[in-house]
């Protein structure tokens, strides 16, 4: 995802079985490279994963642009 992946969008990179594709690649974003997982945001399944990343995403989403116009990375969203 070349500007980067939206909070609360499916990776583009993801299978059917929620495997990265880019798992082991070269191009895999360096971000995911470095991410270290612990139990906390696993949890015992992945219902509970993905819970702990809806809330990691709502918490760090960018605030609101002035006007309420949707944030587009790298782009301003007023001319
Ligand atoms: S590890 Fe990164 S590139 Fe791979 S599926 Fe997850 S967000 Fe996408």
């Amino acid at each position: 995802m070349p500007q980067g992946k939206p909070a609360g969008v499916r990776c583009v990179q993801l299978d059917a079985a929620n495997a990265c594709r880019l798992f082991g690649l070269p191009g895999r974003p360096a971000v995911c490279v470095s991410l270290q997982p612990e139990p906390a945001m696993c949890g015992s399944d992945a219902a509970q994963a993905l819970v702990w990343l809806q809330q990691l995403e709502t918490r760090t989403q960018p605030p609101p642009t002035p006007g309420g116009l949707p944030r587009i990375a790298g782009k301003s969203p007023h001319p």
